[in-house]
């Protein structure tokens, strides 16, 4: 349970030299947030493209946390084996055990964010548990405060009640405007829209199974919109 994860009081006491030794002392923080990453396959799909940019993902499970975590560092090794002469790849990919839902603001500093991504996230179907959804009007500001303004929120599920109930919290919060794929492909980020659709364990669980998957995306705005 919660009690028993040890968080950070602040982002500022986060030793992130730990995370990402080879960029220890460049001042860099996480740029790409990924909650509840799962087994890491956005991260790792991801991580290559941008090897400039630090990502986070953060993951509540245990396991899964811990699988990630062996994950990359098996990635980092080899490598850093292939070609000893370079850095390696994989040293920009990171991942924390903790409640995103309650916890999100100990990591990320004010606008320090430029995307933020939510993956076929638990549906929790039943309407009793709807205030479990990751995405919430309260979670939405903690969102937006991590964000910096242009920063984009990535959603993408197969339930499609969940992706109505996504886009319509996205849609009322003033500090967040709706963006369509095409504008997002036409400012370079396709690489990024293929991988938040097919990289991850999810993702490709539901194209075995031939399910829908409903993408919406928003971005963050500097000046509140009318409501
Ligand atoms: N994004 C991954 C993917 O697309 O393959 C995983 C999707 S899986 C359905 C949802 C994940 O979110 C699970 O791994 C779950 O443990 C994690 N999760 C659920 N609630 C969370 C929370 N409050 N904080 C962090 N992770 C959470």
């Amino acid at each position: 349970s919660d009690h028993a994860l040890q968080y950070p009081e602040s982002p500022e006491a986060i030793d992130w030299d730990l995370h990402y030794p080879a960029f220890s002392a460049s001042g860099r923080t996480p740029a790409f947030a990924d909650v509840g990453c799962g087994f890491g396959g956005l991260l790792i799909a991801l991580a290559p493209l941008f090897p400039d940019t630090l990502m986070l993902g953060m993951e509540i499970r245990v396991q899964v946390t811990q699988y990630v975590e062996d994950r990359i560092a098996a990635l980092r090794t080899t490598s850093a084996l292939s070609t000893p002469s370079a850095p390696g790849q994989y040293q920009n990919v990171s991942v924390v055990r903790a409640n995103a839902m309650k916890f999100l603001p100990n990591y990320f500093q004010k606008h320090s964010l430029t995307a933020i991504f939510f993956l076929f996230p638990d549906p929790h179907f039943k309407s009793r548990k709807h205030k479990a959804r990751i995405i919430s009007p309260t979670l939405l500001a903690e969102y937006a405060y991590a964000l910096r303004p242009g920063g984009v929120v990535y959603t993408i599920t197969d339930v499609r009640d969940l992706h109505e109930w996504m886009k319509s919290h996205l849609d009322a919060f003033p500090l967040f405007e709706s963006v369509d794929e095409e504008t997002l492909r036409a400012e370079g980020k396709g690489p990024i829209l293929d991988a938040v659709y097919t990289s991850t364990e999810e993702g490709k669980k539901v194209e075995r199974n031939g399910g829908d998957k409903w993408l919406a995306c928003f971005r963050r705005v500097e000046v509140a919109r009318d409501p």
